[in-house]
C-alpha cells in the first residue's frame, strides 16, 4: 500500500489562536453556589458511604457536602484538605467515574451519581480564594527534625505538608525549575487552567516549615547516602521519569517524540496557539497519556490525529471517559494493530503497522499491514523508572520495593507514588502515599 504525502506541520495548526485558546479553557467549568447548593441536596449523607470507600484518600465525602448544602464551604474545604491536600487537582483531574462517583447510591436510585467531583473543586477554589483566612492547618510542636523530600509532585508535596504539620522540618529537593510534578508537567492543560498547580503549591506551603531547593537532582547534585547521613529521614517521590521505546529502528527521527515531552512543551507554553502541531499525527498507546496527547494534538488544530492500540477498548487503560473524549474531539481510534516500521524519505512520512490478534491468549501479529501518514508520531507507551538514581534500594519489576510503612529496604528511605511498586498511576493514590509515608516517618522519628 502506498502512503499519502503528508503535509509539512504547522506552527500552530490550522486553527486561528482564539480558537485554540478556547480548547484549551476548563473542561468542567466549575460550579455557581447556586449549582453547588442544588448538587449538594442530591447527597443522601450515606450512614458508611461506598463513596468515602472508593475515595484513595478516604475524604469524608457526605460530611463535607452537607457543609456546602449548609452554606459552608470553608468548613467543607477543611474536611476535604485534611484528608487530601491537593484535593483542589484531585477535583479537577481525578476520574471520579471510577472512583467516588461510580460507587454512589445515586447511581441505582436515579442513574447518575451525585458531582462529588464538581462538589470538592467548589469547595477548595473557594478557600483557597479566601487570602485574607491562614492557612487552615496549624503545626504540632516542632521536633528538631529533618526530613528531606526528593520530588516536588503530588507524593512529595502530600508528605513534605503532613510532614510539617506534625512538626518537623522539610527540604525538598526538586529537579525542575517548578513544583508540582506532573500537575504542573503532566495533565491536560484543559484540566489544569488558570496556573492551578502553581497556586496550589503556594497554598500547600502556607503551613511553613517547607523548603523547596530547585535544580537539585538525585543522581546529579544529591545521592540518597548523603541524604541520609544529613537528615533524619528521607521520602523519595521521583515519580517516572524515563519513558519505554518502540525498539523501531529510526525511532530518533526529527518529528517522533515521547507523548509525555509533547504534553510537558504545551503545558509550559503560552498562548497554546504558539505550540507546534503536526498536521497528520499519529499517537501509539492505549492509556491516559496516548488519550490526553491525541486530544491535545487536534485540539491544538491538527487536521488528522490517529490513535492506535494494540489491543481492543477493552484493555486500554484509559476509562470510558477518556475513550469517550477522544472521539468527541475527532481522533480516530484504531485498534488491534502494532506497529512495525517507521516511514520517511529524507523526513517523517508515516507509519506501518500489522494487525494483531489474541491467539491462545498471546498477543500476535496476523501478518496484515497498513499504513498511516504522518509528520509527528507520539509514543505513549509506557514509563519507567530511572533507577540508576536510586543505588542503595531494592528495585523489583522497574519499582521500588516498599513495605507497608512506606520503608524502602534501605533504613530510613521511604519512597511513595508512581516510582513505587504498588503505584497506580494516579494523582490521588500518589497524594495518599505521601500522606500515609509522613506518619510512618513520624513514627520511625519517634522510636529512633
Ligand atoms: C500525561 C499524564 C496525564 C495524567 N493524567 C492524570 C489524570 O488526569 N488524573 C490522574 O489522577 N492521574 C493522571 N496521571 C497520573 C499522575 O499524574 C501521577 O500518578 C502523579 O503525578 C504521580 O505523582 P508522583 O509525585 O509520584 O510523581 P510525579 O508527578 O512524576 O512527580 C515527581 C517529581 O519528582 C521530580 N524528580 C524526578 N526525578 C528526580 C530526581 N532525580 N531528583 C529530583 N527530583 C526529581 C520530578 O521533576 C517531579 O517534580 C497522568 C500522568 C501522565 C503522565
Ligand atoms: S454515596 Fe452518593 S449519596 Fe451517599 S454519601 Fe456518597 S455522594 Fe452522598
Amino acid at each position: 500500500m502506498t502512503i499519502l504525502q503528508a503535509k509539512p506541520a504547522s506552527s500552530a495548526g490550522s486553527m486561528t489562536p482564539v480558537e485554540v485558546g478556547n480548547n484549551f479553557s476548563d473542561l468542567h467549568p466549575p460550579y455557581s453556589t447556586l449549582q453547588a447548593m442544588a448538587e449538594s441536596n442530591r447527597c443522601l449523607y450515606c450512614y458508611d458511604a461506598p463513596c468515602v470507600t472508593a475515595c484513595p484518600t478516604s475524604i469524608d465525602i457526605p460530611s463535607f457536602i452537607r457543609k456546602i448544602s449548609t452554606g459552608n464551604p470553608d468548613g467543607a474545604a477543611k474536611t476535604i484538605l485534611s484528608a487530601n491536600i491537593l484535593g483542589g487537582t484531585c477535583a479537577r483531574a481525578c476520574p471520579t467515574e471510577v472512583l467516588c462517583e461510580q460507587a454512589c447510591v445515586r447511581n441505582v436510585a436515579e442513574d447518575t451519581a451525585v458531582e462529588i467531583g464538581s462538589l470538592q473543586r467548589y469547595a477548595v477554589d473557594h478557600r483557597m480564594a479566601r487570602t485574607d483566612l491562614p492557612h487552615p492547618f496549624k503545626r504540632a510542636a516542632l521536633s528538631g527534625k529533618q526530613i528531606a523530600v526528593v520530588g516536588a509532585g503530588p507524593a512529595g508535596l502530600s508528605c513534605a505538608h503532613r510532614a510539617a504539620m506534625l512538626g518537623h522540618d522539610v527540604t525538598i529537593f526538586e529537579s525542575r525549575p517548578k513544583a508540582g510534578g506532573l500537575n504542573e508537567y503532566g495533565l491536560a492543560a484543559y484540566k489544569m487552567t488558570d496556573d492551578f498547580a502553581q497556586r496550589e503549591v503556594e497554598f500547600l506551603l502556607g503551613i511553613g516549615g517547607i523548603r523547596i531547593e530547585h535544580g537539585k537532582a538525585l543522581g546529579r547534585d544529591l545521592n540518597l547516602q548523603s541524604l541520609r547521613d544529613s537528615y533524619d529521614a528521607v521520602f523519595v517521590g521521583v515519580g517516572l521519569g524515563a519513558s519505554n521505546d518502540l525498539g523501531l529502528p529510526g525511532e530518533s527521527f526529527d518529528g517522533i517524540d515521547d507523548a509525555i515531552r509533547f504534553i510537558e512543551q504545551l503545558r509550559q507554553t503560552e498562548p497554546k496557539s504558539n505550540m507546534p502541531v503536526g498536521n497528520n499525527v499519529i499517537v501509539i498507546g492505549g492509556g491516559n497519556t496516548a488519550i490526553d496527547a491525541a486530544v491535545q494534538a487536534k485540539r491544538l488544530g491538527a487536521e488528522e490525529v490517529t490513535l492506535v492500540y494494540r489491543r481492543g477498548p477493552e484493555h486500554m487503560s484509559a476509562t470510558e471517559f477518556e475513550q469517550e473524549l477522544a472521539k468527541i474531539n475527532g481522533v480516530i481510534v484504531r485498534y488491534w494493530a502494532m506497529p512495525v516500521a517507521i516511514k520517511a524519505n529524507g523526513k517523517l512520512i508515516g507509519m506501518a503497522f500489522e494487525k494483531t490478534e489474541l491467539r491462545d491468549g498471546k498477543l500476535t501479529g496476523t501478518g496484515e499491514t497498513f499504513e498511516i501518514r504522518a509528520d509527528q508520531i507520539l509514543k505513549a507507551i509506557g514509563q519507567k523508572i530511572k533507577t540508576d538514581d536510586l543505588a542503595g534500594m531494592e528495585i523489583a519489576g522497574g519499582k521500588i520495593v516498599v513495605d507497608e510503612n512506606y520503608q524502602t529496604t534501605a533504613p530510613g528511605i521511604f519512597a511513595g507514588g508512581d516510582c513505587i511498586k504498588s503505584g497506580e498511576d494516579l494523582t490521588v493514590q500518589a497524594v495518599e502515599d505521601g500522606k500515609c509515608a509522613a506518619h510512618a516517618i513520624d513514627a520511625f522519628l519517634k522510636n529512633a
